[in-house]
């Protein structure tokens, strides 16, 4: 595996566990990486403090950019709960979250654009804005509306992967602690609530593998500074510190 001078890659970045692994895939391959979070008016803030707090450990630089969506699902609305994986569903998210970043992508020159799409479980979450045989005619329309000679490249590593398999994965790039900083949480509390399917899912994934989730970890570094990350006025806007 080699790193070149000119390869940069710009992982789409939730703050959840598929994408902070595939942020530290990512380091293992390209000269330099980078992160963009969407702040799409998700109840649970908490992710993008997340994401902004991981980026800094691994020393990448971070970007959190602002995207409208035009309805309201339980993950946005106040007055709706998230129950389930359905309930959760943001339809056309994670299309969306591909174009913005293939914008960032053409214009700055990324080689790649990496997500942590996949982790799918017989009966579980799977999204369809996540499936690898759906995204990737997707990518290919966005070859041809945005970038016709297709320098830039859509990397999905864990498509076919399991959370398990997830989990197994961030134990062989020696970033299992890291993930004490993601978040996965349906109801977006920290501790997690243990119960929900998102919750459930992970706990599984850490199970199969047979290692702690170190976000449960009663003594991590992240139960020292309390719910939330990021301090008050600190922003985790556009303007995010270059820190790597
Ligand atoms: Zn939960």
């Amino acid at each position: 595996m080699t790193k070149t001078d000119h390869e940069k890659a710009l992982v789409v970045f939730s703050g959840g566990l598929d994408s902070a692994v595939a942020l530290f895939w990512a380091k293992k391959r390209y000269k330099t990486v980078e992160t963009i979070s969407f702040d799409y008016g998700q109840k649970h803030a908490l992710e993008l403090e997340c994401a902004a707090v991981l980026a800094e450990k691994a020393e990448v630089s971070h970007r959190t950019v602002k995207s409208a969506i035009s309805v309201e699902t339980g993950l946005t609305a106040r007055n709706q709960q998230v129950t389930d994986a359905r309930s959760a569903f943001v339809p056309g998210r994670n299309l969306l979250f591909l174009v913005l970043s293939a914008q960032v992508a053409y214009v700055e020159g990324f080689k790649a654009v990496v997500t942590g799409f996949g982790a799918i479980e017989p009966g579980a979450l799977g999204y369809p804005d996540t499936r690898p045989e759906r995204v990737g005619p997707f990518c290919s329309a966005l070859d041809l509306g945005i970038n016709e000679e297709a320098t830039v490249e859509y990397r999905h590593p864990f498509a076919s992967y399991t959370k398990a398999q997830v989990v197994r994965e961030a134990a062989a790039l020696d970033c299992l602690d890291e993930l004490q900083w993601t978040h996965t949480c349906f109801k977006g509390q920290y501790p997690p609530c243990g119960t929900c399917p998102a919750c459930k899912l992970r706990a599984d994934g850490f199970y199969w593998v047979g290692r702690q989730d170190p976000l449960l970890d009663p003594n991590n570094e992240r139960s020292k500074k309390g719910p939330f990350l990021l301090k008050k006025g600190q922003k985790r806007g556009p303007t995010s510190k270059k820190s790597g």
